[in-house]
């Protein structure tokens, strides 16, 4: 396991990490739960991702029972405020939510800090000089090392740094972005020039589009899967055109490559993910232990990964 720098800075986090999004505390118990995490952490991954959104914040209630069985300085912990519940000021990014959010996902984590914080998404609501000052006042009053921002535009981050700047406040020093070889866009070309100017790292999310690129889908629905349970998704990879044939044809290509190699669909997705050099952490997402073990090796299979084959992945799509 490779433990990368976040962009330049200090904090570092397992190549791969664990993530909790409609898998704790939905498709994963307790005991399910646990003992997804301590394969992932006796196997070198220290970085979990959270947020106070995911299962209504039982995820974030399951990590704070499992945690205890760690020494802190071991792991680095993130969790993201945006969506916290139905009233007027359970959601987004007021100062109001922003402090409230991080105190409840803090209880819930039964933690004195989250190692990184995130704002879940960009709200057009609040001044950007709200949302700095207060995650600068977070960052200071020691609830939380470092903070990132997760789907912000370029612009936003820009400005994010721009008003940091103006008010000497810390600024943002990662974005969690969804990256995967379907949808790259945003990671390669709209965040290009933050890396460099600003240093900032990415941890990214859905590497294999959530699900799609272990080539589960290539026959049809399986009963039970992420996009059978959760219709609402599916419909959004439909509008995406995930089931047309021609996107068929090149997940289908994506399989041959990965069967020439001798490994899965799921581990060539992850592992061409961790060739780019922004990538600081990709978050893996696992409905059960197997999964787990079949896509951690995902970093051995990087080094499978040579230029031609890199260049004729990144041709595709
Ligand atoms: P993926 O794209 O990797 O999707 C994970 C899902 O794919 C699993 O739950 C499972 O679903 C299926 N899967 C995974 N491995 C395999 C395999 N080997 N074979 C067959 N099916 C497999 O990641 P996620 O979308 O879960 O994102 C990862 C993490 O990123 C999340 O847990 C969360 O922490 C974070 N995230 C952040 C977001 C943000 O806005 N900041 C948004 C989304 C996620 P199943 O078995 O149910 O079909």
């Amino acid at each position: 396991m490779e433990y990368r720098k976040v962009g330049k800075w200090g904090v570092k986090i397992s190549e791969v990490s664990l993530g909790s999004w409609l898998t704790f505390g939905n498709q994963l118990d307790l005991k399910a739960t646990k003992d997804v995490v301590r394969y992932a952490v006796e196997n070198g991954i220290n970085f979990i991702d959270t947020a106070e959104a995911y299962a209504n914040g039982i995820a974030e209630s399951m990590l704070g029972v499992i945690l205890k069985e760690y020494r802190r300085e071991d792991l680095v912990i993130s969790t993201k405020i945006f969506w916290g519940g139905e009233g007027p000021n359970d959601k987004g990014l007021s100062r109001k939510h922003l402090l409230e959010g991080t105190w409840n996902s803090l209880k819930r984590l039964q933690l004195d800090y989250v190692d990184i914080l995130y704002c879940h998404r960009p709200d057009p609501e609040v001044p950007m000089e709200e949302v700095v000052w207060t995650m600068d006042q977070i960052l200071r009053s020691g609830l939380a090392f470092y903070w990132g921002t997760s789907e912000w535009s370029a612009e936003e981050i820009e400005k994010a740094h721009q008003v940091a700047k103006e008010l000497n406040c810390i600024p943002p020093v990662v974005e969690q972005p969804q990256y995967n070889l379907i949808f790259k866009a945003r990671v390669e070309k709209e965040y290009a020039p933050l890396y460099e100017k600003y240093g900032m790292g990415t941890t990214i999310w859905s590497p294999l589009a959530s699900g799609v690129l272990s080539g589960k889908y290539l026959e049809g629905i399986p009963q039970g899967s992420r996009l059978d349970k959760w219709p609402w998704l599916r419909k959004t990879m439909e509008e995406r055109g995930i089931f047309g044939e021609e996107t068929m044809n090149k997940l289908k290509r994506i399989k041959q490559i990965a069967d020439d190699l001798g490994v899965t669909m799921s581990q060539l997705s992850i592992a061409w993910c961790l060739k780019n050099p922004h990538v600081s952490s990709v978050i893996l997402g696992v409905s059960s232990l197997e999964q787990l073990k079949e896509n951690i090796k995902a970093v051995e299979v990087k080094e499978k990964i040579t230029e031609e084959i890199y260049q004729e992945l990144n041709n595709i799509f």
